[in-house]
């Protein structure tokens, strides 16, 4: 589904990805693990060319979307939940989801979208009113799931869902996040804490300094030794 293949991306002079290639095939859930400035944010903002790759292919279904705009690759099928969750502060939590279908326009679809959102997440639905800014930040990774859930994906890139959170509202996310791909959506996690993403990924990619420094099946990356020591806190 996705093929990202020896991408290069720059901020400026600074170099953040020096080669990265990846696969995601439809249904799975992959994770991308690795320490501070590993470059897990920009492989993402590469794939929805935010910061488009100056080197190197990312395809979606076939298709090269290397430097499309982001906007258009959103209407392709891939949403993104970005670090921080980046919800718009001052708007309720309806109009929040509202926004997430600003590219669709079956009226009936997006309705029946908010309810199901509503149903993954009740307590959005507690909450349809309030303004997100007010919201825990438990709350607000709900609400920014429930947004990129709104533009019907095929493939959800998720970076660091668990951040900043309580255990009990880690485990809510995680849960939701096994919900969402048991209905039919693929997943790209990103997360710095390894022990809930290879809970639920089936295969994951370490990241260090810009390259791939390992790739394996969740069980081999549970069990190498260096991960256990860099990212499991064993
Ligand atoms: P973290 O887990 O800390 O969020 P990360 O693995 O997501 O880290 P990135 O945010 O992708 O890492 O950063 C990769 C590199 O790119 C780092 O060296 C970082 O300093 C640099 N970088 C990221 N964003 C910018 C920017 N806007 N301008 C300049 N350099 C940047």
């Amino acid at each position: 589904m996705l093929e990202v293949e020896d991408i290069h991306t720059y901020y400026g002079n600074i170099s953040a990805l020096r080669g990265i290639s990846l696969t995601v095939e439809e249904g799975e859930i992959v994770t991308l693990i690795g320490g501070n400035g590993a470059g897990k944010s920009t492989t993402l903002r590469s794939i929805t060319a935010l910061t488009p790759a100056r080197k190197g292919t990312v395809r979606f279904e076939g298709k090269d979307i290397t430097k499309t705009q982001p906007s258009d690759i959103v209407s392709s099928g891939i949403s993104m939940v970005p670090e921080g969750r980046r919800c718009f502060p001052r708007m309720t939590v309806r109009e929040n989801l509202d926004l997430g279908a600003f590219l669709r326009k079956d009226k009936a679809g997006i309705t029946s979208d908010i309810a199901r959102i509503f149903d993954l997440f009740p307590r959005l639905k507690e909450r349809e009113k309030q303004k997100a800014g007010t919201m825990s930040g438990g709350e607000q990774q709900m609400l920014a799931i429930g947004r990129a859930m709104m533009a019907r994906p095929r493939l959800l890139l998720l970076d660091e869902p668990s951040m900043g959170l309580a255990p009990l509202f880690v485990d809510r996310i995680y849960d939701t996040i096994r919900e969402i791909n048991a209905a039919g959506t693929t997943i790209l996690l990103v997360e710095q804490s390894a022990t809930h993403a290879l809970s639920v990924a089936g295969r994951g990619y370490v990241l260090e300094t810009g390259s791939v420094a390992l790739a394996d099946d969740s069980e081999g990356l549970r069990t190498n030794p260096e991960v256990q020591k860099a990212y499991l806190g064993i």
